[in-house]
């Protein structure tokens, strides 16, 4: 008999742990889900170990003390992850104080999670497999035989059955089922597949990521500068040593330009891990993965667990992205994993950026990692000229003359625009114009978002939704739809420019299968003269004719309450620049605000990365943020308000109580979000400097609240945004 430990679906820290489950089958069912009875439910549970005994049920069970169950099925065939990614899982749920099983969770595509989700299955057709050369063929036998023979297996739908019939009966092929993959579609553009040169600054930057014998190297280079160009021919120099590369980028829309580049190259041993493929073509990337079949993986942020074997390189681009942070239990930061992983399997990280992460330049400086640079662009091309235009002085709310007399010349030009609705730090809301009022969820406690397509408020946290009617302060039926959305500047640009073709790219505009693809080949051939964006347009795209970058509203990135506002104003500026002037054509952007006078505006027209650096640094040192000291947030959430703020007062006092060096709790506070689905929220912030110390204390603290079911806590290290 063997004694399977067994966790538990629910990502809970009360059953964050093993339990016994009994199975009778001798097979090995470590890493494989299994469907168990717990609390006399039927859940998935996932097989972490396993023993023999000797012992019936009965005996075992007096030994326990209780009543043990057998397993009712055992779901897989093969173990879910190898050794390696349940070595990271563990270090995950250590590392963000988070259940095991929350890790093995976010490691795997829904159909494999061990969660209680329906989805697709594998899909297998009929074939036939080639076994023997076989005698006294016919002609037309020994033509399908040669033909089989060479691909090894064929699909039955593709060869005459009468045929294949006989050479079945003939011993010479059998009836196989064949593992059907969905196939994830990848522009074949040729223009993608042109043969290039490193030139020399590429070349060193290439060198010395291979000859370093640091771990990780960082890559700090301009925009245009050509560092996808380098990742790829570092790909293919880790790929000709039989070792497989992993690549993130930070938004899905850049996977389908830097995979078209890659896919004339990998053909089909390359696989693409992203959010917008379907359940079951993730499913079969994934499965191409794990079988060996593909030796580089292009995806966004989980794609990091890509089940790759021989892992040779990591490259993380755009490094300072905030999309590489999960914000939900296990909150993990991609590039712990990437280190993490590197480690394990003894492989190099690459981490490239043009406005690299303060945490990560500073471990450049330290000498812990290999700071490489790219100065000037590919063929020192000019990096675009940087105008600021004072908004004070404007008629128009949104569109400057200057920018307007910009957009005419470049579509009298046939060249192209883009312009960036910068969304961080407000949303469409609506206020009434008489009493003020602004419409808030009664639920989630943000403002709803207005739109305008059926006149309808909505909620994004909580789905709820209402007819825009009357105030309900004062009974008017006047409103302000404030924060300009990038549909209201759609129109706004259509209606001033009636012969422009305009696009609109965001998150709703972008939803639809390989819509992206769609996107950026529509741009790239000139079928588009204004893109308007949210940031998705501002990061890694490639585009020859774009020669104007416009920023309509960078003040509330400037103004925004977080000590990163800095750092993150500078970088998307310089993201967004970077679009302008990438070819031939000199580019230009322009920079609307209300603070023309504010110093990241005057350091980005310099474009000097090191010297604004240098000067945050110092400003973080002395506030005693991060870089230099660390910060997380004990979330606490619950139904009854004044019971969990007793709650977080407590809990306060008991950190303070420790006495620890370095480690200073703030609050309790609200967060920006202080309200979910009628549950309360709470946060306590924490400073501290010793990390592992400090996840010691959380853990602690966690464990000695466990039997509280009343107060739901969750510990985000590190967090990319406020909570
Ligand atoms: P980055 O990622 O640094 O912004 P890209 O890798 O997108 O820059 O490269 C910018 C442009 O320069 C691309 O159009 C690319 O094809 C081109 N390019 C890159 N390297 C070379 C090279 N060695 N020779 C010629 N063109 C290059
Ligand atoms: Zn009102
Ligand atoms: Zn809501």
């Amino acid at each position: 008999m063997q004694i399977a430990s067994v966790v538990i679906e629910y990502s809970d820290d009360r059953l964050d742990k093993t339990f016994d489950y009994l199975y009778l089958g001798d097979e090995n069912i470590i890493g494989k889900r299994v469907s168990v009875i717990f609390n006399h439910r039927e859940v998935i549970g996932y097989v972490l170990d396993t023993s023999f005994s000797d012992l019936s049920k009965e005996e075992l069970e007096e030994e326990y003390g209780f009543k043990l169950n057998f397993i009712n099925k055992v779901i897989d065939n093969e173990a879910l992850i190898n050794e390696e990614l349940l070595d990271v899982a563990s270090y995950m749920s250590y590392k963000y104080v988070s259940p095991l099983i929350a890790c093995l969770q976010v490691m795997l595509p829904k159909t494999l999670k061990p969660k209680t989700v329906k989805g697709s299955k594998i899909k297998y057709l009929l074939g036939y497999r080639y076994l023997n050369d076989g005698e006294n063929l016919t002609v037309k036998q020994r033509e399908l035989l040669g033909f089989i023979k060479e691909k090894k297996e064929v699909l039955a739908k593709d060869v005459n059955a009468g045929i294949a019939n006989a050479l079945v009966a003939k011993g010479c092929i059998k009836k196989v089922d064949i593992e059907q993959f969905r196939r994830v579609s990848i522009s074949d553009n040729k223009e993608y597949s042109k043969d290039l040169v490193l030139n020399d600054d590429q070349q060193k930057a290439f060198d010395s990521v291979i000859n370093t014998d640091k771990r990780c190297s960082l890559l700090e280079g301009v925009t245009g500068s050509g560092k996808s160009e380098v990742y790829f021919t570092l790909a293919k120099h880790f790929y000709n040593k039989g070792e497989s590369v992993i690549l993130l980028v930070p938004e899905i829309i850049l996977t389908s330009q830097i995979a078209a580049r890659f896919k004339g190259y990998f053909k089909d041993e390359l696989a693409l891990l992203h959010s917008s493929l379907s359940e079951g073509e993730k499913y079969d990337e994934y499965r191409r993965i794990k079988n060996g079949d593909v030796k580089v993986v292009i995806g966004t942020r989980s794609a990091i667990f890509a089940p790759l074997s021989k892992l040779g390189l990591i490259i993380i681009d755009e490094e300072h992205s905030e999309s590489y942070k999960q914000e939900s239990t296990p909150c993990y930061d991609t590039l712990d994993i990437a280190l993490y992983r590197a480690n394990y399997n003894n492989a190099k990280v690459l981490l490239g950026s043009a406005t690299p992460s303060l945490e990560s330049k500073i471990r450049a400086m330290k000498g812990e990692y290999n700071q490489i640079y790219l100065r000037t662009r590919v063929n020192n091309k000019k990096l675009p000229e940087v105008k600021i235009v004072d908004m004070n002085k404007e008629e128009d709310e949104l569109f400057s003359n200057e920018l307007k007399l910009l957009i005419q010349d470049r579509l009298n030009k046939k060249e192209q625009v883009i312009i960036l609705i910068n969304r961080r730090g407000y949303s469409p809301y609506v206020r009434c114009k008489k009493c003020g009022y602004i419409f808030k969820c009664s639920n989630c406690d943000v403002s709803e978002n207005y739109h305008k397509i059926d006149n309808k408020l909505k909620c994004h946290y909580c789905g709820s939704e209402r007819v825009l009617d009357k105030c309900p302060e004062c009974g008017s039926g006047f409103f302000d739809k404030t924060g300009v959305g990038s549909q209201r500047i759609e129109e706004l640009v259509k209606e001033l420019y009636k012969e422009a073709r305009v696009l609109r790219m965001d998150l709703d505009t972008t939803k639809g299968k390989d819509s992206h693809l769609k996107y950026v080949e529509m741009i790239r051939n000139n079928e588009v003269d204004i893109v308007v964006g949210t940031q998705m347009v501002a990061k890694g795209l490639d585009f020859p004719n774009v020669t104007l970058v416009a920023v309509l509203n960078i003040d509330s990135s400037l103004n925004a309450s977080d000590y990163r506002a800095k750092e993150r104003a500078y970088q998307l500026l310089v993201q967004v620049l970077g679009r302008a002037g990438r070819s031939e054509k000199e580019g230009l952007a322009l920079i609307q605000t209300h603070n023309k006078d504010n110093d990241v505006l005057k350091e980005v027209c310099e474009y000097n990365y090191d010297l604004f650096c240098n000067k945050e640094l110092a400003y973080r040192k002395r506030m005693e943020y991060p870089p230099f000291r660390n910060i997380a947030y004990i979330l606490l959430s619950g139904k009854d308000y004044s019971e969990l703020y007793k709650f977080a007062k407590e809990s306060k006092l008991y950190l303070e109580n420790l006495n620890e060096v370095n480690f200073t709790t703030l609050g309790p506070s609200s967060p920006y979000i202080s309200k979910i689905n009628g549950v309360h929220r709470l946060k306590l912030m924490v400073k501290f400097r010793d990390i592992k110390r400090s996840i010691k204390i959380f853990k602690e603290f966690k464990e000695k609240n466990l039997k509280n079911n009343r107060v739901k806590i969750t510990i985000i290290v590190n967090p990319s945004n406020d909570i």
